[in-house]
């Protein structure tokens, strides 16, 4: 395993992940965070770009799911709204709740990826289990709480400036 603090991959936001490029890969399941990852914390309408790149994964075929650490109502609304499979109470990065999603549709960890903003919890669940990760911005953080777990995140998202998705479309 990598260094599990080190994402795989970065991308500026979801759009930046392209389904061809996840499908290169050899990726067929996508675990996605949810806060700050898909919507910021103060809004639950995806903008018209993120509502696009979610629809252009379901029609390229891949199963998504939303795993998220939240105990908020509005993950489950959020994903009964927009079609989306998900696991809340996640507990990242512990890796309980991603094993079991990919225990849900019986996945091997190589062919699955998880896209979240957060070092911390996403990147190192992500690693631990196994799988694939790509570190995104995040939308806003919007507490000092939030700028300031930036910060520390900072020496890893330096570490990961290399490994920036750049992908041509065929
Ligand atoms: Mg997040």
């Amino acid at each position: 395993m990598p260094f599990p603090l080190v994402p795989t991959w970065r991308a500026e936001d979801v759009n930046g992940i392209p389904a061809d490029f996840l499908r290169e890969q050899g990726i067929q399941l996508v675990m996605l965070d949810f806060d700050n990852t898909l919507v910021p914390y103060t809004t639950d309408v995806p903008t018209a770009e993120v509502k696009s790149w979610l629809g252009g994964l379901k029609q390229a075929g891949f199963i998504v799911c939303i795993v998220s650490n939240s105990h908020n109502s509005r993950v489950p609304e959020f994903c009964k709204k927009y079609a989306l499979d998900c696991i809340t109470h996640a507990r990242k990065p512990f890796t309980k709740g991603i094993r079991q999603c990919l225990a849900r549709y019986d996945i091997a960890p190589r062919q699955a990826i998880l896209v979240g903003d957060q070092i911390y919890t996403d990147t190192l669940g992500g690693n631990c289990a196994g799988v694939r990760t790509v570190l995104v911005r995040s939308i806003h953080n919007h507490t000092v709480w939030l700028k300031l777990r930036h910060i520390a995140e900072k020496p890893f998202i330096y570490a990961a400036r290399k490994r920036r998705i750049s992908y041509e479309e065929s």
